[in-house]
């Protein structure tokens, strides 16, 4: 790719020109965002301004832009602000700053075309497009979490948790943590990490508790306040006037040593509770939810995605197979569990179907012909299966087929004959079309006690029987 055009913005009309000495006079000169996006000849941009607001402004107006949001963004000065995040730099030199949109550019052109793309796109083909950038977390006082990341609110089409979306990106492994920068306790109320740990008294709950020593009797076992002890410069029982000479002889310290102002309550340890700053809910301590602070990058299942394009649509040719929701498939095997425990005579299998490969398949062949390929495969599924076997999908890979009325050995059958059909799908380069058969026969494998949940998780698990 080359001489590609890049766009000059004035982001603030105050402001004179950066004169960067190799700009070529060719260059537009823009005063909007909107103007940007209607020229779909700039392929970058160069964000002139001096004023950190005006380039936040414009930089977070770009990324939330359904065509803008990959586009590389260069600055005048990197400001050194957090804020400023999801840009390509401060290029000292047009010819720095034309050769880095290119390398980013070339690396877009690798990737599905899209139309518009929504948020996770956005970001992660900007993530894709830039190797090594780091999702960084900033410390923030102010903030609820005490810490923000910058990159995610410039993404963000609401600025709704990104806590929450980061949960969500992290959980479907697109993103994976790497080096973690702290650790926050919250408020399991409202979420806020601006709390008070505050000590107060086990018995009334008072929070003025004073630290105080008590001596305990040997002679009549009474515990007090030191000072409830002193007489005439020595040490006497205030209960059985013994005089108190030795310690271990005598007497001791007791273990308990805080006592409450308000109640009297005498106790060894106070309680500890969280105070919510933000919701006013007092919390123990325990009871406080975990947040790791991490820095986050795109993982190896993330890069893939991106280069595949959205699954969904592929691996949905599946649900025309006797489809019924996850919720209802699982009661239904729950019913069938409990029949089964009732009458002895009842059998039936479960079939699970993972298709480990077809991400990569996507990216080899295309999508076109990999949507072709899975729609012959299920074709050819749907005829092997019967018209009371119900199916549904687990995760987006996983497909499980309930057989009524199926002992373990014909479902073996069916298994071999499904990875059969797996073995005779032709992929270029003899390429395997990897898929996992898992088998669950009742009562052959039932555990006591197992319910439909359980039986998911054992078929996710990956251990033996992997096909
Ligand atoms: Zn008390
Ligand atoms: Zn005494
Ligand atoms: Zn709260």
């Amino acid at each position: 790719m080359e001489n590609v055009r890049i766009a000059i913005l004035i982001a603030d009309a105050n402001q004179a020109r950066s004169e960067m000495a190799d700009a070529p006079a060719s260059a537009p000169i823009l005063r909007s965002v909107e103007e940007l996006a209607a020229r779909p000849d700039c392929r970058g941009v160069l964000v002139d301004t001096l004023s950190r607001e005006a380039a936040e402004r414009a930089v977070r107006t770009m990324r939330v832009h359904p065509r803008l949001s990959t586009m590389p963004v260069f600055l005048r000065t990197t400001f050194d602000a957090p804020e400023v995040a999801a840009v390509d730099g401060a290029p000292a030199s047009w010819g720095i700053l034309a050769r880095k949109a290119v390398d980013i550019l070339d690396l877009l052109a690798t990737l599905p075309p899209a139309e518009a793309l929504d948020q996770d796109d956005a970001l992660l083909r900007f993530l894709f497009s830039r190797p090594g950038t780091v999702i960084a977390p900033f410390q923030c006082y102010h903030c609820e979490k005490l810490y923000r990341y910058p990159l995610l609110e410039a993404f963000a089409q609401t600025q709704d948790d990104t806590f929450i979306w980061a949960g969500s990106l992290l959980g479907r492994g697109v993103l994976e943590p790497g080096r973690l920068v702290s650790r926050v306790r919250l408020c399991p109320s409202c979420g806020s990490a601006h709390l008070n740990y505050i000590d107060r008294c086990p018995n009334c709950k008072g929070i003025d508790i004073r630290q105080t020593f008590f001596l305990h009797c040997f002679t009549c076992g009474n515990v007090a306040p030191q000072e409830e002890y002193h007489r005439e410069g020595a040490l006497q029982c205030p209960k059985c006037a013994s005089a108190l000479r030795h310690i271990g002889a005598d007497y001791d310290r007791a273990l308990e040593n805080y006592q409450c102002r308000s109640c009297r309550h005498i106790c060894t340890e106070p309680e500890v509770v969280a105070m919510c700053l933000d919701c006013d809910i007092a919390a123990a301590p325990e009871d406080l939810e975990k947040l790791n602070i991490a820095e986050l990058t795109l993982s190896e299942k993330g890069r893939l995605a991106v280069r595949s394009g959205n699954l969904q649509s592929i691996y949905a040719v599946l649900d025309q197979l006797n489809y019924v929701n996850p919720d209802y498939f699982a009661r239904t095997l729950d019913w069938m569990l409990g029949l089964g425990l009732r009458y002895k005579e009842t059998v039936f299998s479960l079939l699970q179907l993972r298709m480990d490969n077809l991400p990569e398949i996507v990216v080899a062949l295309g999508r076109a012909r990999a949507a072709l390929l899975m729609e012959t495969f299920a074709e050819r599924l749907r005829r092997l299966i019967r018209t009371t076997d119900v199916s549904t999908r687990t995760a987006e890979n996983a497909f499980l087929l309930l057989l009524p009325h199926t002992e373990g050995a014909k479902a073996e059958i069916l298994r071999d004959r499904i990875r059969k059909l797996a073995e005779d799908v032709e992929l270029p380069d003899k390429k395997p079309f990897q898929v996992s058969l898992r088998l669950y026969a009742f009562p052959r494998d039932y555990l006591k006690g197992e319910t439909a949940d359980l039986v998911f998780s054992r078929l996710a698990t990956p251990d033996r029987e992997r096909g």
